[in-house]
């Protein structure tokens, strides 16, 4: 299959060849066609599959003709970082389009939002506290919005924004397109599907499994270790960039303060940071100024940078499902990666879910020369 199959308007196929997009990617051949022919999809995959492409290119494909000036497609997401993500490759795919999107969360200041939503736009992608401000505040016109994506949906229920998503679709004109994307299939996934869904095309990429191009495996350690472990670990490995897991916002500032202290370029990535200091932290990560990023799992929603080449979990995550969703982070686009996961006895059992789910025994590693005794 090629780009070329799908009959896209010239313009996007030129965007997507800019991109040096050569092949779609399963998701993207399974989602684009229904997408395209206006069917409601429900797509089941994990990060780095190309999810982002699968509902961008039929958006700008469609929104290339009809109206300007009012909002024609609204994506819902649930971090500013996923949402900037998703604002980035509307930019790259809507090159010479005319189109406009703009993006909105919060953290920022709203005035500059709002002026832009006056100067006319086709496409917003949006968090849902803050687009939920600008409806409320009036500053915003949803009724003519003919395609919506919810994208992460697990992840806004997760986050308790189903009342949110809720409201906001009661601003949405009833006859419209709805894509629902989602990395795992949680239990409240098939209620939210039943309410916004329409006789939807199901796609699903994969089981929840990991990429086969990650290598994954545990370093048995004893808590007070935890921290010179991973800056030995660091020492002697080839890294790139590596993105570190903790379980809190506390523990992530911590330890990327440890790994300063060791000399190396580590910065974290947590709730607790003003937007302007989340942003320096990803865009220091993703031109290499950073190499070492520490972060929680939510702060984490969205981080694409192609050449993470490991994740290591400091702290254990706490669900299968996040485990997966964390270890994809590398080994993206036909990239190989490594993913440590440093656990302590008490991770036993969620050690044990999730050989369960994947259906192996995951490697064990000592490192060597490192005092495990050490007090
Ligand atoms: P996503 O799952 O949307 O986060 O995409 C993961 C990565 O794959 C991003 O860096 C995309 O730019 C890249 N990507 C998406 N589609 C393709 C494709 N057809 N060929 C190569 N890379 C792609």
């Amino acid at each position: 299959m090629s780009f070329d199959s799908f009959n896209l308007h010239p313009c996007v196929l030129n965007n997507i060849h800019a991109l040096g997009y050569i092949t779609p990617t399963p998701i993207q051949n399974q989602s684009i066609p229904p997408i395209l022919s206006g069917k409601d999809v429900m797509g089941l995959a994990q990060t780095g599959t190309g999810k982002t492409a699968a509902f961008a290119l039929p958006v700008v494909n469609r929104l290339l003709t009809g109206p300007r000036s009012c909002i024609r497609a609204l994506v819902v997401a649930p971090t500013r970082e996923l949402a900037q993500q998703i604002n980035d490759a509307f930019v790259e795919l809507c090159q010479g389009t005319g189109l406009r999107i703009l993006t909105l969360y919060g953290g920022v200041n709203i005035k500059s939002q709002i002026k832009a939503l006056e100067n006319g736009v086709e496409i917003i992608v949006a968090c849902p506290g803050r687009l939920l401000d600008h409806v409320q505040q009036k500053t915003i016109n949803l009724s003519r919005v003919e395609m919506l994506v919810l994208d992460e949906a697990d992840q806004m229920l997760d986050m308790g924004f189903l009342p949110s998503i809720r409201r906001i679709l009661n601003h949405l004109p009833k006859s419209r397109q709805t894509l629902l994307f989602s990395a795992t299939m949680a239990y409240n996934i098939d209620e939210l599907a039943y309410e916004v869904l329409h006789n939807p095309v199901r796609v699903k990429i994969g089981n929840i499994t990991p990429a086969s191009s990650v290598r994954q495996a545990l370093f048995p350690v004893a808590s007070h270790l935890k921290s010179k472990l991973l800056i030995e670990i660091l020492r002697k490995t080839d890294i790139e960039s590596v993105l570190v897991f903790t379980r809190t916002k506390h523990g992530a500032k911590k330890v990327a303060k440890k790994l300063e202290e060791a000399g190396f370029r580590a910065t974290s990535l947590q709730g607790n940071l003003s937007q302007n200091n989340r942003q320096r932290a990803m865009d220091g990560f993703r031109d290499g100024t950073i190499q070492i990023l520490v972060a929680t799992d939510i702060a984490s929603r969205g981080i694409d940078v192609s050449k993470i080449s490991h994740v290591i979990n400091y702290d254990m995550p706490n669900t299968v499902e996040a485990y997966i969703h964390r270890i994809g982070r590398t080994g993206r686009a036909d990239k190989t990666g490594e993913a440590y996961t440093l656990v302590t006895h008490e991770d036993d059992n969620e050690v044990r879910n999730i050989e369960r789910v994947l259906g192996n025994r995951l490697e064990q590693c000592n490192l060597r020369d490192f005092d495990y005794s050490h007090a």
